[in-house]
């Protein structure tokens, strides 16, 4: 455990709260959490999405910070920065940065993790047989989705650019690293290794940055920052006045929801239903091999052990209530599904598969499209609406079968969080489906509260996992109740519905 200058003014408990930033894909936050862990203060700002081509999406990396250091500032000045012992980040996960390291001027839009621009790119390593190294080492696929091949993208585009690179001029940061190095001043160039390991660059076996696949993607070492652990402190930062302030805590933003969510057994997992749903198992001290569109990535470094997870998305889930509610109209607003679908006994035979974009684990197929089944001249609105949240639950179903078959390990509970769980029917179908309790937690900001937790044990403001396991509760608990051959059933219907499109 590490502590710095402020560690007699944490442990007399004068400094009274953790500062978690959650840089998302659409809005930087900022919250205060006490040593209770709950929430004491939100300040939350959103920032400009830019499309210059069909498939690609970019930031302003000075915008994100500029806007994540005005909601810092609204947290911070509400209770004075000597009143704070720490700042963790959480961050979307992937997206590219590249500055220049003597002006810190951001060299080209940051590319999203959402941009498929180097789709390409990814098709010809694939054709070069590249895809079993790159999975072996790095645990992910070869996928625009990953930072690796945005690099690849902007140096063929910017061969000068690689040439600076070389010569270490120019840094690379996923975004965990560029808000560490403003908040620092520009004095340190870090990231941490769950970051590390969405870069498409990073061995997650040998715990270093590998020059095999820098080389298949033509990034130089130079601009790559330094990997450390996702607990401890990397740096001051004196932008908020008094004496500088430690950042202690980084994670990627799924992994940090994992550590908020206090899974910290192996076994124990996490699903966050928002627009798609996350869904990460931590699966202790040895990475499990990837398979079936499951990625291995690592969960955390912390006190010098690194542990990993299992990692599943479902590319469409609350997204289904919005196009019910946007593209047919048959929704006023996304909460409402919750009391329409219980007005029905069952979806009367209607299976909704909502794969507007394809379908994620454990399908992986980009063809597949959305399709509604077994609709007669009795379906209701209702019918529709019920079938689009079961949907939701089939799905993540899916992949926690997935994962407990590749894992070989049963999911006892399953923590919820993200918009959609605060629907109490898509959790009750969700643990009935599943057999196995859903818990909804009293703090649903696990994000935040993840990464302010790395950042307290790093300077010694909570003492131990043990202890954040303790401050976890939940809200509420949904216990299966559904027969086992009704369940069997439903589950038989949906496969059958899945399988038109795969
Ligand atoms: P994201 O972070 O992906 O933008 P959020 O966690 O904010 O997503 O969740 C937003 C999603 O949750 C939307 O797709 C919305 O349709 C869905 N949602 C929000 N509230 C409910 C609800 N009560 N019932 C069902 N879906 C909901």
């Amino acid at each position: 455990m590490v502590l710095d200058g402020a560690g007699d003014e944490i442990m007399n408990g004068t400094r009274s709260y953790i500062l978690g930033l959650d840089q998302g894909t659409t809005s930087c936050r900022a919250l205060l959490f006490d040593r209770a862990g709950r929430v004491v203060r939100v300040a939350q700002e959103e920032f400009t999405q830019s499309y210059p081509r069909p498939g690609w999406v970019e930031q302003d990396a000075d915008e994100i910070w500029a806007v994540q250091e005005r909601v810092m500032r609204q947290v911070a000045g509400a209770v004075g920065p000597e009143a704070i012992a720490a700042v963790g980040i959480a961050n979307q996960r992937e997206t590219a940065v590249v500055w220049d390291r003597a002006t810190g001027a951001p060299l080209h839009p940051a590319i999203v993790w959402q941009c498929r621009r180097s789709t390409d790119i990814c098709d010809q390593l694939r054709r070069a047989g590249a895809e079993v190294r790159f999975q072996q080492k790095t645990g992910l696929l070869l996928d625009p989705y990953f930072s690796g091949t945005k690099l690849t993208w902007l140096f063929e585009n910017d061969p000068a650019l690689r040439r600076r690179a070389e010569a270490g001029e120019v840094l690379f940061g996923t975004i965990d690293t560029w808000l560490l190095w403003k908040l620092t001043g520009g004095r340190v160039h870090a990231t941490d290794v769950s970051n590390a390991s969405r870069t498409l660059l990073f061995d997650i076996h040998a715990r270093d940055w590998d020059d095999e696949l820098l080389g298949l993607l033509g990034v130089p070492r130079a601009m790559l920052p330094q990997v450390r652990s996702s607990s401890e402190v990397y740096g001051h930062t004196d932008l908020l006045g008094g004496q500088p302030i430690p950042v202690a805590g980084m994670a990627g933003d799924q992994q940090a929801a994992l550590f908020g969510q206090t899974c910290f057994a192996p076994g124990t997992a996490k699903n966050t239903y928002g627009t798609g749903c996350f869904l990460l198992m931590n699966v202790g001290g040895r990475p499990i091999s990837p398979a079936h569109g499951l990625l291995a990535t690592v969960a955390w470094e912390l006190d010098g052990a690194v542990e990993y997870a299992l990692e599943g998305s479902v590319f469409v889930a609350g997204a289904a209530l919005q196009w019910l509610r946007d593209g047919l109209g048959i929704l006023r607003e996304t909460p409402e599904s919750d009391a329409l679908a219980r007005a029905v006994p069952d979806t009367a035979g209607v299976y909704f598969v909502p794969a507007f974009t394809g379908l994620g684990t454990p399908h992986w197929n980009p063809e597949a499209r959305g399709m509604i089944t077994g609709l007669t001249r009795g379906t209701r609105r209702e019918h529709l609406v019920r079938a689009a949240l079961e949907a939701i639950a089939y799905q993540s179903k899916d992949v926690l079968d997935l994962m407990e078959q590749v894992s070989g390990v049963r999911i006892t509970t399953l923590r919820v969080d993200g918009g959609a769980a605060r629907n109490d029917f898509l959790l009750q179908f969700q643990a009935d489906l599943l057999g196995v309790d859903v818990a909804r937690p009293e703090v649903t900001e696990t994000t935040a509260r993840g990464a302010a937790f790395l950042a307290g044990l790093a300077v010694g403001f909570w003492r131990d996992r043990a202890e954040l396991a303790t401050l976890w509760q939940a809200e509420r608990t949904f216990r299966p109740a559904m027969d086992a051959q009704e369940r069997d059933e439903k589950c038989r219907g949906w496969k059958r519905a899945v399988a038109y499109q795969t």
